[in-house]
């Protein structure tokens, strides 16, 4: 079986007044064919950090998949997506119709989104007990699972709501919380995921760099 997590790290450097993107740093430019030196500072490769991390590591944080597969593989930015909330020590605790469940693997690629703020690492200490005595209440139990409305989201909020409350913070209610914390961080992981695979069909994928020219340009005010 292949390893969920084996994503080849993506670079950028800049040849041919382009951004160039590839697995690794390539030899030649793929639009003019001349070698690519660092002799510039411009044109040093950089590296773009990968959307996904392993949700195992992350402690206290709110975690997204995809609920079949991975991201790299199977996701197409449509794709049902499954989300868990992190223990201390990396178990990810997710309500499906089987009840919550406490998972020791099979979160190695996900978006995560860390729940405690700087300050407030009070919580810290509490945390397991916290996520363990809220996953055992009755409202998680497998038979009251419903596909659309009773799902790993409500679990998933109802306990960030939790926290919230602890910070003192208003909740949030289900459209703020996509908003807040699914919508940005899946826009990033698509964009990512596209890029990735436009490299891994033809080697590399050209962008045209930001404008250098500020201010409105020519035409521009007209209806
Ligand atoms: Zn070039």
């Amino acid at each position: 079986m292949q390893c969920p997590e084996a994503g080849k790290p993506i670079i950028k450097f800049n040849h041919c007044q382009k951004h160039v993107y590839s697995f690794g740093v390539l030899r030649r430019c793929p639009l003019c064919g001349q070698d690519v030196g660092s002799r510039r500072l411009e044109e040093a490769p950089v590296s773009i950090s990968e959307p996904f991390t392993n949700g195992h590591r992350e402690k206290c944080s709110f975690l997204l998949r995809p609920t079949r597969g991975t991201f790299l593989r199977e996701y197409d930015g449509r794709s049902d997506l499954h989300v868990g909330i992190t223990s201390t020590g990396g178990v990810v605790y997710n309500y499906t119709v089987h009840g919550v469940q406490r998972d020791e693997v099979g979160w190695e690629q996900s978006v995560s989104v860390p729940l405690l703020r700087p300050g407030l690492f009070g919580l810290l200490d509490q945390w397991d007990k916290f996520l363990e005595d809220f996953s055992a209440t009755g409202a998680w139990l497998p038979h009251r699972y419903e596909e659309d409305h009773h799902n790993c989201y409500s679990y998933a909020l109802a306990f960030i709501n939790c926290v919230l409350a602890t910070e003192g913070e208003e909740p949030l209610d289900r459209e703020e919380f996509t908003e807040k914390f699914v919508v940005p961080r899946t826009r990033k992981a698509s964009k990512y995921i596209m890029l990735y695979h436009v490299i891994e069909e033809q080697g590399f994928y050209v962008t045209e760099p930001p404008s250098p020219q500020t201010g409105p340009g020519p035409g521009s005010g007209s209806c």
